[in-house]
């Protein structure tokens, strides 16, 4: 969503809840992040991610970007496809032709 997400939202998603991110992505950033049984790292971003900086993103562009961050606002689920209902861009409807590609390629998707 690019310039959108930066003065329009700003940055909302990047201030609740928690990431799901590799042991890669915990060691570049140097993340304080708790382990997890699967093997992945919990890191908990209420209040603000620590790579966010002025509601822009310092690894954007880096492939070590917790990929949650790269698929959000959509969750691929085995059943469907769901859209973030938090997501101000979602609930703006501005993902109407993604939602069209997938209609027409016959995937279930819902906003939850
Ligand atoms: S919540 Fe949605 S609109 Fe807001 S910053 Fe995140 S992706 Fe962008
Ligand atoms: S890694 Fe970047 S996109 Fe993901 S929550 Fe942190 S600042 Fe936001």
């Amino acid at each position: 969503m690019g310039d959108y997400c930066i003065t329009s939202c700003p940055a909302k998603c990047c201030h609740v809840g928690k990431l799901f991110i590799s042991e890669a992505t915990v060691k570049k950033f140097n993340l304080n992040a708790t382990k997890r049984p699967d093997g992945y790292y919990d890191l908990v971003i209420e209040g603000g991610c620590p790579l966010l900086k002025d509601n822009k993103c310092t690894v954007h562009k880096d492939p070590l970007r917790p990929s949650m961050c790269g698929q959000y606002p959509f969750f691929d689920r085995s059943a469907k496809v769901l859209l973030a209902s938090s997501c101000k861009a979602v609930a703006s409807g501005m993902f109407t032709q993604e939602l069209k590609k997938l209609d027409d390629a016959g995937v279930k998707w819902d906003i939850q």
